[in-house]
């Protein structure tokens, strides 16, 4: 069983994670509020895990890694498209304003939302619909995270973006198994995009997902 503070001396040691506030971020939320009470012993070894719907929690370094390359701000306004067991909303919620995280499966909804509450973060609200539509109702956004694999980034999502915002996302066909993990700056003249690497994500569903 590994602990926390072993994923924490990984990610300096390799210089994988380099923003103290993140770590920090890290060292505070408790994962295993955020799984399944079977998977308790495995809440800290470096994997996904399997929590309802067939869905599953990202593995801690592809969190931290994304959350990183989101660059966030104290003052941002954040849209996630999964909110699965809201997690990763947990710890971005420490290191930004607010947070709108959409999840299509209702029973997921309601479990990020129950493990949000027990972990006593205010600042996130999880919305059930289909987020492959982005939620227009809080837009613009400074930034967004999209945790499942998509297509390609939903014109929708783009449209509800700050100009300079950055949107992070899974791209490619998943019958691979992996796709191209995609950091995108939204300017003036279009998307300026990276990628960071390949990582396997579960598909998106809903309008323009898989
Ligand atoms: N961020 C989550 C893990 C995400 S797994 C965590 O920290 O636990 C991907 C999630 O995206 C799943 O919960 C899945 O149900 C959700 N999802 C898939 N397609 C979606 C869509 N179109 N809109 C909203 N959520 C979606």
């Amino acid at each position: 069983m590994n602990s926390k503070q072993q994923l924490i001396d990984y990610w300096q040691k390799d210089k994988i994670i380099t923003d103290k506030n993140l770590l920090k971020a890290f060292a505070i939320v408790d994962r295993e509020k955020f799984i399944l009470p079977e998977y308790l012993e495995e809440a800290y070894d470096d994997n996904p895990l399997p929590i309802l719907g067939g869905q599953t929690i990202s593995q801690p370094t592809t969190v931290m890694m994304m959350i990183q390359a989101l660059e966030l701000k104290k003052k941002d306004k954040i849209l996630e498209i999964g909110a699965g067991s809201g997690y990763n909303a947990a710890i971005m919620s420490k290191l930004c304003k607010k947070i709108y995280s959409v999840e299509i499966v209702e029973e997921l909804a309601d479990f990020a939302r129950k493990n949000l509450k027990n972990a006593g973060i205010k600042n996130v609200e999880v919305i059930s619909g289909d987020g492959s539509l982005g939620y227009e109702k809080f837009a613009p956004y400074d930034k967004c995270m999209i945790t499942a694999a998509c297509p390609e980034i939903p014109e929708t999502i783009i449209a509800q973006m700050k100009i300079n915002g950055i949107i992070l996302a899974p791209v490619g066909v998943t019958g691979a198994g992996y796709q191209e993990l995609i950091k995108a700056k939204k300017t003036r003249k279009g998307l300026e995009s990276e990628s960071l690497g390949e990582f396997s994500f579960v598909p998106m569903k809903g309008k323009y997902g898989f």
